[in-house]
């Protein structure tokens, strides 16, 4: 198959100026129309490769994730079979479905609700390992993932050592992060968003070690996924000052940045704002915007 079409590399480094700063932001939510972000970046390697034999991919996790959107992407590209499950599909997504929800649907994605979580998910989706089928991870907390990840690394090093920038993006998982880290000549900077410093700390031991990202400390404890006023406006700044961010990660991403006062940064872009769709729901409502 000629995936030449489907080169998906080179995203722009745009200015950006936002509460009286100036910022250099490298736009991976631009990679590509719907395959972007650092999830594109995460499956380039399953893109680049040819896999003789394998008609469908197997995975699992949230039903919103951007992770489960961009493999359908992928399958589609590559014409396999895609099989995700979840723990919970709500009534209301599956009669109205929505965001990532609705583009994987779209793009052929068989969604299946499972009762088994955790320990027992991992190891049932393992087990239905075969030479036709890939099983990729939650999240895409994958080996891979460094294949893709060192391509957006090549893409930024020699410029953010020619304008003496350190380079900012929040984490999940921390993937993303370690392996630019790995990859560029500069010094790498993030925060976590889903578990604490000491989780990504082990990720990061997980991952390899080395050189890895310097941890900032949020301005306080945000918790995954849950509301925060403050955040909102901080994103609603943010799109109104030129370019929309993801609304899960980046908002305490750009909180620690004002926090701690960064100058001088390439703030990554890592796509996802197909899935603010539900999240600005959930704040148009707590903050009666609508
Ligand atoms: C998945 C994701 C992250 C987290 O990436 P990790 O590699 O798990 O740290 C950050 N931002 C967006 C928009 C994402 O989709």
């Amino acid at each position: 198959m000629n995936n030449n079409s489907w080169r998906i590399e080179n995203s722009p480094i745009t200015p950006f100026f936002f509460q009286n700063n100036f910022y250099h932001i490298k736009r991976d939510d631009l990679l590509n129309e719907i395959f972007n972000g650092n999830k594109a970046r995460k499956f380039y390697y399953f893109l680049q490769n040819e896999f003789p034999g394998i008609k469908r991919v197997i995975s699992f996790g949230s039903n919103q994730s951007n992770a489960m959107m961009s493999l359908s992407e992928l399958c589609k590209i590559k014409k396999w079979d895609f099989i995700y499950y979840t723990n919970h599909i709500p009534k209301y997504l599956r009669q109205n479905p929505e965001g990532n929800y609705l583009k994987a649907l779209q793009n052929g994605a068989n969604i299946i609700e499972t009762s088994l979580n955790g320990e027992k998910l991992i190891k049932f989706v393992k087990s239905l390992k075969d030479e036709e089928t890939l099983i990729i991870e939650e999240g895409g907390r994958v080996k891979e993932s460094e294949f893709g990840i060192k391509k957006l690394a090549e893409e930024v090093n020699e410029y953010a050592l020619k304008h003496n920038l350190k380079i900012f993006l929040p984490s999940g998982t921390g993937t993303t992060a370690y392996f630019l880290s790995k990859h560029v000549n500069v010094e790498v900077l993030t925060v976590p968003c889903v578990g604490d410093e000491n989780y990504l700390k082990k990720q990061f031991k997980w991952l390899g070690g080395g050189k890895t990202p310097t941890i900032l400390k949020p301005r306080k404890k945000y918790h995954y996924g849950k509301l925060y006023p403050e955040l909102y406006y901080l994103w609603d700044d943010l799109k109104n000052s030129g370019i929309e961010f993801d609304l899960l990660y980046d908002p305490v991403g750009w909180d620690t940045v004002l926090y701690h006062n960064l100058k001088d940064i390439l703030y990554i872009h890592q796509g996802g704002v197909l899935g603010n769709i539900t999240m600005l729901k959930r704040y148009e409502r707590k903050l009666k915007l609508k």
